[in-house]
């Protein structure tokens, strides 16, 4: 067995080369759900190197990537590198292998919300919860209720209080959800959405 250690102040990841048999089966899922080929990673650290929230992240991007290769899926899936990524395509728009990053890390994301696993950065995993079941119910996003339910969520229901007053009354806050027409485009996205991730079951 081969292994290697990827160092940089703070992070480690052992890179245990020793292929078992469920390494294909994670990667597999993951390729699937961001329609990316991980396997064409280089570890050239490209990524993380234009990341603007990489000193914040456990893992670096390609780190994250590294541990899907393996089929590590889990330790992909707990680590902050996924919630703290806000999709800016920095790093996708940088790869020299034209690997999506940010779809991949959207994908963990989604793998992570639906085995349930914890993040440890809870208040980002709840705000992307409201906020995707917000898009889901109107098309639009209603930032009054997905603050409201964030903060009923965490427990600081009165905190910021001030401010959200004021941009209520400002009317940068609308206090009634905007709704698409087009209810039946909407549901047909999501059932679209929904088909993908029966698929990626399938993959199990
Ligand atoms: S930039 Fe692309 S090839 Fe390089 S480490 Fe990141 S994902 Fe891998
Ligand atoms: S998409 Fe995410 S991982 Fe990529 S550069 Fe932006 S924040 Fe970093």
């Amino acid at each position: 067995m081969n292994d290697h250690h990827m160092t940089d102040p703070g992070r480690t990841i052992e890179m245990d080369l020793g292929a078992d048999g469920h390494t294909d089966r994670f990667l597999k899922i993951v390729n699937h759900v961001s329609r990316q080929n991980i396997s064409m990673c280089w570890h050239c650290w490209t990524c993380g190197g234009g990341c603007p929230f990489s000193q914040h992240m456990d893992l670096l991007p390609n780190q994250v990537i590294r541990l899907i290769q393996m089929g590590r899926g889990e330790d992909a899936l707990r680590c902050n590198t996924i919630w703290l990524c806000v999709g800016c395509h920095t790093c996708s728009s940088q790869c020299p292998n034209s690997i999506d990053v940010a779809a991949v890390m959207d994908a963990l994301r989604q793998l992570a919300i639906r085995d349930g696993i914890t993040a440890p950065e809870m208040d980002i995993f709840r705000f992307h919860k409201y906020i995707y079941e917000s898009i889901e119910r109107h098309g639009r996003l209603n930032k009054l209720a997905a603050m409201v339910q964030f903060k009923v969520g965490s427990g600081r229901l009165f905190s910021d209080l001030q401010s959200g007053l004021k941009m209520i009354t400002r009317g940068k806050l609308e206090i009634l959800p905007q709704k698409v027409a087009d209810r039946d485009e909407l549901n047909r996205i999501f059932t679209h959405y929904d088909r993908r991730r029966r698929s990626f079951d399938a993959h199990e």
